[in-house]
C-alpha cells in the first residue's frame, strides 16, 4: 500500500477506506488492468462510425485504418484532440471570469468585492482601453468586452500576445502558429481531426501549438487577470494543509474544482454570524471551510484558507467521515465522490450548469444571486452535521504550514519592484535556474513522490522552484513552502530565500495560473533581451494526467520551454510523432517535450538543460 502515496495521512485513509469498503481509485484502476494497449500507444480511432479502428503496433496486423489513416494521423490527430480539449476547459474558465466581471459591470453581479482596480485599469491600458474620468464599471465593461472579443477574435492576434518576446512573435509568425481568436482555434482543431480532412501529421502538430497558446496566453491569462481583478491579486499569506486541517468540532465543508466565483463567495459567507449561530445550535463549535485542488488554491492564495488535499485526496477526504458536505463546481471532480460520500453521511452538492453528477444534490451557482446561493449551500452542510456518525470518524493529524501567494505582483514586491535582483542573482549563479512544476496526481504513480523529489533535488543545486496545480499542494504538505524549507536549498538559493524571507518553491495559484509562470518568463527574456528558449528555465508535469495538462506543456514548449513529462503520453505508436515532439521541436521552436518517469533522473535532465542554457548565454 505505501506505494500508492507519499503521504502519511492519504495512507491511512486508504487504509480507513478498505476497513469501511469503501472503493478508491486505487481499486478501479486495479480493476481496469491490464489497460488497452492500444489506447496507451495512442494508435487507436473512432473518430467515424466505419470504426473503431487500431493499429497494429508490432506489424503484422493491419497498418490503416478503415480510411487509410495511418498510426502517424491518429496519433497526431488524437494528441490535437486533448489539446483542443484541455484549451477549451482553461479558456471556458476564464470566459466564465471574464462574464461574471461583466455583470459586476452591468450591475447584475452585485454581489462581487472588485478588489484589485489598480490591475483592472493596468490591463486597460493594456488592452488600449482609455480610464479617463471613466467610472470603475465603465472600465469593467469595456476591457471585458474586449476580452470576451478574444475568443471569436476576428483581427490578427490575441491581444495578451504582445507580452511576448519580439523574438518568440517573429519565430511564431514565421511558423502561422501566432494564436487567432481561442473559440476559432479549437474549433478548427475539432474540424482538422474529422474524417478525411488534416491527415498530416506535422499539420496537425502545427494547429495543435497554435490551440494549446490560445489557452496559455489567451484563455488561462483572461482568466488569471480577472481573478485577480474581481478576488484581489495574491500576496504572500500562510495557512495550514493536509488532512489533519478538517476538525472534528466543526461543519467542514470542502470545495474541490476549479472557479473562484463562487468558493469565494462561500469563504465570506462562512463568518455570517447568522450561519455561525445555526451552527452552534446543530451542536457545531464553527464552520470550517478548506480547498481541494484548484478551487482550493484560488482560495489559498488569496485567503490562506485551509487545504485539504490534491487530486488523489478527493475521496479521501470523505473518509475521514468529517466532511459535511463536498461543494463541486468543473473540473477534476470524480465522478465517484457521490459513491463514496454514500458510505458516510457527507453530501455531495453541484454548483456549475456544465458539471451534473449522479447522485449529487445540485444547487447552480448564480452570479445575480451569488451570495445567497453561497449561504444556502452553507446552511445545507450545516443541517447535515447532525447526521454525522462519530463512530465513523478519522481526522489523521498530519497538518503543516504553508506560504503561498506569489503572484507575478507579489514576486516583484518582494524584490523590491524590479526583477533585476532576480536576473542579477541568475547571472552570478546563485540561482543557477528557474524550474516551473505542475500539474496533478496519477495513480499510477506513488502519489507526490515525483513532484517532491524532483523538487528537493532541484533546490539543493540552487534551481528556484515556482509551481501551480495539485503539484505544489504536494510542495505545501511537505513543508517546501515555508521559508525555513531553504535550509535544503543549495548555498546561493538559501541565501536569496534567507534575504527576501521567501520559500525555495514558490506557489503561484491554480492552473490556469501558469499563465503567471509564463508572463513572469517573458519579462525576464525581455529584460535580458533574449528569447524564453535562451533562459536556463524549464518546465515539469511529473505525475500529470488531464488533457489540461497535455494543453499546458504544449503551450510551455510552443512558448520556447523545455518540458519535462514524468508519465508517458499516448504517442508511443507512432514514432515519427514521438521523435517530432522530443526532438524535432527543437529546431522549430527551440524547445521539446522529455519523457522521464525516474524524478531523480529527470532533475538531471533539468539541471544539464540548465547547464547548457547558461552556458550559451555566457553565465
Ligand atoms: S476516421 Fe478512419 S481511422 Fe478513425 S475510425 Fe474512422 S475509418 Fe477508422
Ligand atoms: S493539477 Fe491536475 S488534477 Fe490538480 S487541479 Fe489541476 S488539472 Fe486537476
Amino acid at each position: 500500500m505505501s506505494d500508492k502515496s507519499s503521504d502519511k495521512a492519504s495512507l491511512s485513509m486508504i487504509k480507513k477506506a478498505s476497513t469501511d469498503n469503501v472503493k478508491l481509485v486505487w481499486d478501479r484502476l486495479e480493476a481496469q488492468e491490464p489497460q488497452c494497449g492500444f489506447g496507451k500507444l495512442g494508435i487507436c480511432c473512432r473518430n467515424c462510425n466505419m470504426g473503431p479502428c487500431r493499429i497494429d503496433p508490432f506489424g503484422d496486423g493491419p497498418q490503416e485504418g478503415v480510411c487509410g489513416a495511418g498510426a502517424d494521423t491518429i496519433v497526431m490527430r488524437n494528441v490535437l484532440r486533448a489539446i483542443a480539449s484541455g484549451a477549451a476547459a482553461h479558456s471556458d474558465h476564464g470566459r466564465g471570469i471574464a462574464m461574471t466581471l461583466n455583470e459586476w459591470a452591468r450591475g447584475t453581479a452585485k454581489d462581487y468585492p472588485v478588489k484589485d482596480e489598480n490591475k483592472l485599469k493596468a490591463l486597460a491600458g493594456e488592452l488600449q482601453v482609455s480610464i479617463d474620468g471613466k467610472d470603475p464599471k465603465v472600465i469593467a465593461l469595456e476591457v471585458t468586452n474586449c476580452l470576451l472579443e478574444q475568443f471569436g477574435c476576428i483581427k490578427g492576434h490575441l491581444d495578451f500576445v504582445n507580452r511576448v518576446p519580439q523574438k518568440r512573435r517573429e519565430l511564431w509568425e514565421k511558423l502561422n502558429i501566432t494564436p487567432r481568436g481561442i473559440d476559432r482555434e479549437v474549433v478548427e482543431s475539432m474540424h482538422r481531426t474529422h474524417i478525411g480532412v488534416d491527415n498530416d501529421y506535422v499539420s496537425l502538430a502545427l494547429q495543435g501549438l497554435r490551440t494549446a497558446l490560445s489557452d496559455g496566453w489567451g484563455g488561462s491569462t483572461i482568466a488569471t487577470e480577472l481573478s485577480d481583478v474581481l478576488f484581489g491579486t495574491p500576496k504572500p499569506v500562510k495557512g495550514e494543509s493536509n488532512l489533519g486541517v478538517l476538525r472534528d468540532d466543526q461543519v467542514n465543508i470542502i470545495l474541490h474544482g476549479h472557479e473562484p466565483t463562487l468558493s469565494d463567495l462561500i469563504v465570506h459567507a462562512a463568518r455570517d454570524p447568522e450561519l455561525l449561530e445555526l451552527a452552534g445550535k446543530k451542536g457545531a463549535a464553527g464552520i470550517n471551510i478548506c480547498g481541494m485542488c484548484c478551487t482550493g488554491n484560488e482560495i489559498l492564495m488569496r485567503h490562506g484558507v485551509p487545504l485539504a488535499g490534491n487530486f488523489l485526496q478527493q475521496e479521501l477526504a470523505i473518509v475521514t467521515g468529517a466532511v459535511e458536505a463536498v461543494i463541486v463546481d468543473i473540473q477534476c471532480i470524480m465522478p465517484a465522490l457521490p459513491h463514496v460520500a454514500g458510505c458516510y453521511h457527507t453530501k455531495i452538492i453541484s454548483t456549475s450548469s456544465k458539471a451534473k453528477f449522479p447522485g449529487a444534490e445540485h444547487i447552480e451557482m448564480n452570479e445575480h444571486n451569488a451570495l445567497a446561493v453561497a449561504k444556502k449551500i452553507i446552511r445545507t452542510a450545516i443541517e447535515n452535521f447532525p447526521n454525522r456518525k462519530t463512530e465513523k470518524v478519522n481526522i489523521p493529524s498530519e497538518t503543516m504550514e504553508y506560504m503561498a501567494g506569489f503572484s507575478a505582483e507579489a514576486i516583484l514586491k518582494a524584490l523590491g519592484g524590479s526583477l533585476t535582483p532576480l536576473v542579477d542573482a541568475i547571472k552570478t549563479g546563485s540561482i543557477k535556474g528557474i524550474a516551473a512544476i505542475v500539474g496533478c496526481n496519477n495513480p499510477k504513480y506513488k502519489q507526490d513522490y515525483s513532484h517532491l523529489t524532483f523538487a528537493r533535488q532541484l533546490i539543493e543545486e540552487d534551481v528556484l522552484v515556482v509551481g501551480t496545480g495539485c503539484a505544489m499542494i504536494a510542495s505545501a504538505k511537505d513543508g517546501l513552502l515555508l521559508p525555513e524549507a531553504a535550509a535544503g536549498a543549495g548555498p546561493g538559493l538559501r541565501a536569496v530565500c534567507e534575504s527576501l524571507g521567501i520559500p525555495p518553491v514558490l506557489h503561484m495559484g491554480s492552473c490556469v495560473d501558469i499563465s503567471r509562470i509564463l508572463f513572469v518568463a517573458a519579462a525576464i527574456a525581455n529584460t535580458l533581451n533574449v528569447d524564453i528558449s535562451d533562459l536556463p528555465v524549464v518546465a515539469a508535469a511529473p505525475e500529470w494526467m488531464s488533457e489540461k495538462a497535455v494543453s499546458i506543456g504544449v503551450y510551455a514548449v510552443a512558448s520556447g520551454i523545455y518540458t519535462i513529462l514524468g508519465t508517458v503520453p499516448p504517442v508511443l505508436g507512432s514514432k515519427q510523432v514521438t521523435e517530432l515532439l522530443t526532438e524535432g521541436t527543437r529546431d522549430v521552436v527551440g524547445a521539446t517535450f522529455a519523457v522521464e518517469e525516474d524524478p531523480e533522473k529527470a532533475a538531471e535532465l533539468a539541471l544539464r538543460h540548465i547547464a547548457q542554457k547558461r552556458s550559451a548565454l555566457g553565465l
